[in-house]
């Protein structure tokens, strides 16, 4: 059970949420179900939310922009006070948020989702301004517009290059689905284009899935040199898009660079990330290890086994909404279970997917033996056809679950 928490008049306790992406959002709108008494105050900057899941299909052309916008206006008309601002500070000792607007808003409980921040310098020469040349698209929003003008402007026969960094890191399939709509993109615009994959790893999510899809579906368009073959990149020069390798060098038409990831800039200013750069949290309710009475939830929290994926981050915003609610009802958070599924699309009718049930025990996350699996290898085409629907179905309903619309 979590601690007691502090009564106020009218509401049963005051529970400020900082980050409004699918971790802080699903939380605003569970615990607003689960306890109806308690005062949710969301804090996020945005007025619109920009999805990063279904952003490498806008990039490769199968979706509108539109499709990944999301208004928080609907959070809003459901009894969640939701402040745009951006928290500076959290105050443990007075139990206060601290706005960059100079207000200020007290809490009992806190959760503290704020995503990712990107490691700037690494690789070395890769600073916001390299990012307008080498976009990351790690993020949602103007980096996924500027990534995807940038594919429809190459040349045929000009070749793109994606840097993985080293994991953990937001979403581990997303590089290679990136890399596998790109290259579907270039195989039908720009034929005679290669697409390289530098990796800063040996292996990845769903390998040899994805690698019998580009043999499959494009072959001979993806190249991919992983860390035991020279595949890391330490340097990049932004003005003459070269990416450069501890041997090798590689000037390209198109460099999509990928920073290493830590907990969002918030979660570090509040002292909740230890030295891997991420938040170390008790399974059990999420609350952090190192604040107690806050909550780390989604990419910026430890979570492993669990992968930093939307899926994750709306699983984990469910079972903390259950222990807040247990907490200020002063009862006992029941067991809970976590899941994770991540569909990916290699084509407009191929999908391939991964899901895991976990369970919390002995103070860890624990795969659930056999509640979980990926695609078979041998599917027929009709089974990657349906997978390809249901990663449609899934976005839909994961947005809808989290955003309320
Ligand atoms: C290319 C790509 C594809 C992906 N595809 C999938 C997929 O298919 N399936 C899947 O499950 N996951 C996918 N993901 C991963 C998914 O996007 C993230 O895991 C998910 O967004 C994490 O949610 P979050 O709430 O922790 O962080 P975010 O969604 O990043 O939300 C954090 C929010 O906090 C706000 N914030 C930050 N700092 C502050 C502050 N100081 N004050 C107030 N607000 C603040 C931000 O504005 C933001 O709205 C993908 C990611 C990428 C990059």
């Amino acid at each position: 059970m979590l601690g007691g928490c502090g009564r106020g008049g009218g509401h049963d306790g005051r529970v400020v949420i900082v980050g409004g992406g699918f971790a802080g959002a699903t939380t605003a709108r569970y615990l607003r179900r689960l306890a109806p008494r308690v005062a949710i105050t969301l804090v996020e900057p945005n007025r619109q939310y920009h999805c990063c899941p279904f952003s490498n299909a806008v990039i490769g052309g199968l979706a509108p922009a539109s499709t990944l916008t999301r208004d928080y206006a609907v959070l809003g008309q459901s009894g969640i006070d939701v402040v745009y601002d951006r928290a500076e500070e959290i105050l443990h000792e007075r139990r206060q948020v601290r706005l960059a607007g100079g207000g200020r808003i007290a809490f009992d409980r806190a959760v503290i989702a704020p995503g990712i921040r990107l490691r700037w310098g690494a690789p070395e020469g890769y600073d916001q301004a390299a990012a307008q040349r080498m976009p990351h698209a790690w993020r949602g929003g103007a980096q996924v517009a500027r990534l995807q003008r940038a594919l429809a402007a190459i040349a045929d026969g000009g070749v793109v290059a994606i840097s993985v960094p080293q994991a953990p890191f937001r979403c581990p399939p997303g590089p290679y689905e990136r890399a596998s709509l790109m290259a579907a993109w270039l195989h039908r615009h720009r034929p005679r284009s290669k697409l390289l994959i530098l990796d800063s790893n040996d292996s990845f999510s769903k390998q040899s899935l994805f690698t019998h899809a580009w043999e499959t579906l494009y072959p001979g368009v993806i190249e991919w040199r992983p860390v035991s073959e020279d595949g890391a990149v330490r340097r990049v020069d932004p003005e003459s898009l070269t990416l450069y390798t501890e041997i090798d060098q590689y000037a390209v038409a198109l460099a999509n660079v990928i920073p290493p990831q830590a907990a969002g800039e918030i979660a570090e200013r509040a002292g909740l990330s230890d030295a891997t750069g991420w938040c170390p949290v008790d399974p059990a309710s999420f609350e952090s290890t190192r604040v107690p009475g806050i909550h780390v939830l989604g990419d910026a929290c430890a979570a492993a086994p669990m992968p930093k994926s939307a899926s994750a981050a709306n699983s984990q915003a469910k079972l903390c909404a259950l222990a807040l609610a247990a907490s200020f009802a002063g009862e006992s958070a029941p067991p809970a279970s976590l899941h994770n599924t991540c569909y990916s699309l290699c084509d407009v009718d191929y999908g391939i997917s991964i899901s895991m049930t976990y369970r919390v025990a002995d103070g860890g996350i624990v795969p659930v033996a056999g509640a979980g699996g990926v695609s078979p290898e041998d599917a027929p085409a009709r089974q990657r056809q349906a997978e390809a629907r249901y990663a449609q179905g899934w976005f839909e309903s994961i947005t809808a679950d989290s955003f309320g619309a």
